[in-house]
């Protein structure tokens, strides 16, 4: 009895690990068709459910839309990887030191995007000039000790202490790292993040921006955008959409 309650309970870990890696493969594609990518830049993590101690990470030399089954790897909380063939990203401390201070984070996305990168370089923070602007209100540090990869335990725990209890952090003239529950809240965000730096660069090359809502209207329009339903509806949709391309773009060249 023991023996059948152990392998059916192995049997539910093995499909909800396969469920989890399937999800990683489509947040791949949907980040790069939204413009999330820089050559084989970039890199998602989530941490496993049944192994708090574990995460799946995307592996080096391949683009975030290359992500399959099979060079999904399995990595522990100092970085050394448990499972898996592929190459490890050098990068692997970002995921590994956010996982370990933040017990509420499950998914860690770190990507180059212009805008974001844009902004960090300004060094001004980013303002609720947009909606997705107050998803971050007050929710986003900065990472100041240098433009180069993070490549250490020590540097990724710098990271981890710019990113403090905020949402994402900007790694200054670098790049972004966005958190989440869920794989749909860290990928959403990540756009969102993109698409405020966008509009308030836009707001300030236009000249001289009108002030932003009071705390309180900016505090709701964040409460109200970052309710869990609404990142897997956004996600969802993005995940239908990518999906929906790649079969006319099958078609077209049949
Ligand atoms: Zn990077």
């Amino acid at each position: 009895m023991r023996r059948v309650r152990e392998m059916l309970k192995s049997n539910r870990e093995k499909q909800l690990h396969r469920d989890i890696k399937q999800q990683l493969i489509v947040a791949g594609k949907v980040l790069v068709a939204e413009g999330q990518d820089d050559f084989t830049r970039g890199h998602i993590s989530f941490r496993l459910p049944d192994n708090p101690d574990l995460f799946f990470m995307k592996a080096h030399s391949i683009g975030l839309d290359e992500i399959t089954m099979q060079n999904i790897l399995t990595i522990d909380l100092e970085g050394n990887v448990v499972a898996g063939a592929a190459r490890r990203h050098s990068e692997v401390y970002i995921h590994s030191e956010i996982l370990k201070a933040r017990a509420d984070v499950n998914c860690v996305i770190h990507t180059h995007p212009t805008y974001s990168v844009a902004l960090s370089a300004t060094g001004r923070t980013l303002k609720g000039y947009s909606q997705p602007g107050a998803l971050f209100f007050e929710s986003l540090g900065i990472y100041t000790d240098t433009i180069n990869l993070i490549r250490s335990h020590a540097m990724g725990a710098g990271v981890a202490r710019a990113l403090g209890s905020n949402r994402a952090v900007l790694l200054k003239n670098h790049g972004v790292v966005v958190t989440g529950k869920t794989i749909e809240e860290a990928v959403v965000g990540t756009i969102m993040l993109e698409n405020g730096a966008m509009v308030q660069l836009l707001a300030e090359a236009a000249g001289d921006p009108a002030p932003e809502f009071p705390r309180a209207d900016l505090e709701k329009a964040r409460h109200d955008i970052s309710q869990p339903e609404q990142f897997k509806i956004n996600f969802d949709y993005l995940a239908r959409r990518v999906k929906r391309r790649g079969k006319q773009a099958a078609n077209r060249v049949k």
